[in-house]
């Protein structure tokens, strides 16, 4: 269990039972070189658990100078399409992995995996099955009860042959026969109770066209793919445990050439987000998010439009490990990788979120300077840039109070801060509008301060971002937070589990030039506020940002001065 939490302590061991596994397979001489495969289902886009998976097997091969395959199990056309086919390979290629020439599709194998079956028929393994599907599922049995053998068990071989070749020519309606394994319908494992080899689905495949009015399922594909391909270390998720032995029965009646074994990692789970496709289409489908690409959405290309780095995510998989009992991980873990990653890269900019207006009584009308801010705090080659400074500029809004209270440091009538980079200023007064709301602040700057210290010696408990009015360019800002509410949010009911804030837009934000200078993939620290990236849905004179994530500390940052 220790080596399931997502600690920090575990990840620089760079070790897990899998790569135990492969050291010891390689040191035996048991293979000369390993190869791995990344099998997704194209019926929808990758997600963060994914990435665990694509960071495992495209790691080991990497580690060890083997190879890993990208291979699609694209055996039920009726949910699979194209779109996802790209987007995985796209999302594979953006978290850093490379699969060379290995891009296979498992049905690439078709006609091998019919010959195959027509041989399990010929040597008494098989069997056409015309019971319903209901009738299947009852006569399957149960954890407590054995199940019942069907009445067209016993076919003759001549039977069998003559009904599959009839169902793959197309003679059946969709779900009138099977094509089942001839195993064990007492066997303790339901996975062995004569598993479904075949179903007929008469549907338009987006490779195979028209070909097939069959399809392999999951589990008869899957192996004899992994053999073909001469896998060496099939690594999958923990709920496939139970079909081992049904994978091992394949690989041992059928004339494959190879034998994969199957070794069973713990999937990822992540508080506050659920990883289930099934969840994950519906929520695009029901518009409960913009798309796939939503920046809300745990998948690859959500993460990549709210601006996390592919290196966060590498980081992140690296810390939590590979263990064999499933567990749950904090997102704040993902969250910290995020912002360790964007703290190192980012460059920090201002932007003013939610902008009230200051006007400096006694800076002259009409004069603007400009001022020198640091790039990069940490990183002096990151060099410097000058900001323009005036009579009026905006402040956050939450960064007035008219009646603050004790520990309030940032302005306040009367009060003194320093604008970073520029001036100490004091608040003299606030103005309101008719409803009472203060629209403007009425302050005055000590032209001595300049620089951002005092020469009396008086101190200053706040430093506070600000912006030109009138060298600031206007932005849509959207902020982001958990898509759920809970940090357990119900899979089969999650619509109620739906964070209402999970978006806030802000209209009337205002970014510096450099910010609205920066292209699209450009990850800023706006300074006080988060990280912040530029969202496609910008138009050149309404550029859009995302929040991709906050600052872990927002007091300690008003009150230090580094950004
Ligand atoms: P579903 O969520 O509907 O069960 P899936 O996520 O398993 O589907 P696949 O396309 O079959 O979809 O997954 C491809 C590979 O990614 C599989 O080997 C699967 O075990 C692995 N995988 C899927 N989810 C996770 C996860 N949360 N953590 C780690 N690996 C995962
Ligand atoms: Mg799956």
């Amino acid at each position: 269990m220790a080596a399931d939490t997502a600690t920090a302590e575990t990840a620089d061991a760079g070790r897990d039972f899998i790569r135990d596994i492969i050291q010891a397979d390689l040191a035996s001489g048991k293979y000369k070189e390993i190869v791995t495969r990344f099998p997704p289902e194209p019926n929808g886009y990758l997600h963060i658990g994914h990435a665990k998976s694509i960071a495992l097997n495209f790691g080991v091969a990497q580690e060890f100078a083997g190879h890993c395959n990208l291979r699609f199990d694209d055996t039920n056309p009726t949910r699979e399409e194209q779109e996802y086919i790209d987007s995985i390979q796209a999302d594979v290629r953006w978290l850093g992995f490379d699969w060379g020439k290995n891009l296979f599709y498992a049905s690439d194998y078709f006609d091998r995996l019919y010959e195959w079956a027509v041989g399990l028929i010929r040597a008494g393994l098989a069997y056409v099955d015309d019971q319903s599907q209901e009738e299947i599922r009852v006569n399957r049995g149960t954890l407590t009860d054995p199940g019942r053998n069907s009445p067209f068990r016993d076919r003759t071989v001549e039977e069998n042959l003559d009904l599959f070749r009839r169902m793959k020519a197309g003679e059946f309606p969709n779900g009138t026969r099977v094509l089942r394994a001839r195993i064990d319908m007492a066997s303790p494992n339901i996975n062995m109770r004569d598993p479904v080899l075949y179903r007929i689905l008469h549907a338009t495949h987006p490779r195979t066209g028209d070909k097939w009015s069959i399809y392999p399922s999951y589990d008869y594909a899957h192996g004899q793919s992994d053999a073909i391909e001469g896998i060496t270390h099939s690594i999958c998720t923990l709920e496939f445990e139970d079909h081992r032995p049904l994978y091992d029965w394949f690989i041992e009646k059928l004339p494959v050439p190879s034998q994969p074994h199957q070794y069973e990692f713990a999937r990822l789970n992540l508080t506050y987000t659920l990883l289930s496709k099934r969840v994950l289409t519906q929520l695009v489908r029901d518009g409960h998010v913009s798309g796939w690409d939503d920046p809300r959405m745990p998948t690859i290309a959500g993460l990549r439009r709210r601006g996390v780095p592919p290196a966060a995510i590498r980081e992140f998989i690296k810390r939590i490990g590979v263990a064999k009992a499933n567990s749950v991980v904090d997102v704040g873990m993902l969250e910290f990788c995020i912002r360790e990653e964007l703290n190192r890269t980012a460059p920090r900019r201002m932007a003013v979120l939610r902008p009230l207006k200051v006007v400096i009584e006694n800076y002259p009308e009409g004069q603007l300077e400009e001022l020198e801010a640091v790039n990069h705090p940490d990183d002096p080659s990151a060099g410097t840039r000058r900001v323009a400074f005036g009579r009026e500029l905006y402040i956050e809004r939450d960064d007035f109070m008219e009646n603050p209270p004790k520990k309030f440091f940032r302005l306040s009538p009367g009060n003194e801060v320093r604008l970073r980079y520029a001036y100490f200023i004091r608040c003299r007064e606030a103005i309101k509008n008719a409803a009472g709301e203060v629209v403007e602040l009425r302050c005055t700057y000590d032209l001595a301060t300049k620089g951002g210290n005092a020469p009396d010696g008086r101190k200053v408990k706040a430093t506070m971002h600000w912006l030109s009015a009138a060298q600031s360019k206007p932005a849509e800002i959207r902020i982001y937070n958990q898509l759920f509410a809970k940090p357990n949010p119900d899979a089969s009911n999650f619509a109620a589990d739906l964070n209402p804030q999970s978006l806030e837009i802000l209209k009337d934000a205002r970014i510096e030039p450099a910010i609205a200078a920066a292209d699209r993939n450009e990850a800023m620290q706006f300074e006080r506020q988060g990280y912040f990236v530029r969202d496609m849905d910008s138009a050149p004179e309404r550029p859009v940002f995302n929040r991709t994530i906050g600052l872990r500390d927002t007091f300690a940052k008003e009150v230090g001065g580094k950004g």
